[in-house]
């Protein structure tokens, strides 16, 4: 009935914007945007997040759909401020609320990658020496195993040419993103920052944070000279061992971020 009077009033005005309002796919399972909105608080407590950056997961009822939370601070989302989208990163309904300029970095990935089922954009900072250096981030210890050997490194100006604000503002970036993402769990942004997925909330946040420390220490041991990395082999199997254990410092994290103040 609510649809109708919806078509209706855009058929009326002669506006567009109405029909091309996506349908909403229903109600998601509650404990995914409790999830969603505690991970929007850990990535900031871990210093993935700060005033800018986003974490969004596939909808739990329909694959073509996305929640993510309005243009906020991570660290102020509650379960009100969480949207769906399509995978053309239309809002189903915004609320008239202003929705991240970035958010194509998430459909794109969601549309390339039917097993990705949650993404974090971010600008952590340890990473951002390995988007604009020759040297590449490498998986340096178990915990960061998920990373494989080599990351990535989306170059922007590639795509965009010499002039762009670097930003992911159009679905075409983020399918070049998405692309050069390809079945990674993480690509560096030169000159931005990061994408890293999972296919849940717990594995993302587990992902993007070592991601961050892994930056942090590699940064250090190449200080102190030569670098011995973890072998492919090594890196699928510690990976496949910590994929049993994200739930460990998720069940931490989320109940400090949830803490009431
Ligand atoms: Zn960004």
């Amino acid at each position: 009935m609510r649809a109708f009077v919806v078509l209706a009033i855009g058929l009326a005005l002669g506006s567009t914007a109405a029909l091309a309002q996506p349908k909403s796919a229903g109600t998601p399972d509650p404990s995914l945007v409790e999830d969603l909105v505690a991970a929007n608080r850990v990535l900031v407590e871990l210093g993935v997040l700060d005033g800018f950056g986003h974490v969004s997961v596939r909808h739990d009822k329909d694959a073509s759909r996305y929640l993510m939370s309005r243009s906020m601070a991570p660290a102020l989302v509650k379960a009100d401020d969480i949207l769906e989208f399509d995978l053309d990163n239309a809002a189903v309904d915004a609320k008239g609320q202003a929705v991240f300029l970035e958010r194509f970095i998430h459909g794109e990935i969601y549309k390339a990658r039917p097993d990705v089922k949650a993404v974090v954009h971010s600008h952590s900072p340890s990473v951002i020496p390995f988007g604009v250096s020759k040297t590449r981030l490498k998986t340096i210890y178990h915990m960061s195993s998920f990373l494989g050997v080599d990351v990535p490194v989306f170059e922007i100006r590639d795509v965009a040419g010499p002039a762009s604000d670097l930003l992911v503002r159009n679905a075409g970036l983020g399918a070049d993103l998405a692309k050069v993402l390809s079945d990674n769990t993480v690509a560096l942004m030169r000159g931005h920052g990061s994408v890293t997925v999972g296919t849940s909330i717990p594995q993302v946040v587990f992902r993007a944070y070592y991601t961050e420390m892994n930056a942090r220490l590699q940064s250090e041991a190449m200080r102190l000279g030569e670098v011995t990395y973890l072998t492919a082999e090594e890196a699928a199997a510690a990976a496949k061992t910590n994929d049993g254990q994200v739930m460990r410092p998720w069940e931490l994290w989320k109940r400090k971020a949830m803490k009431p103040e």
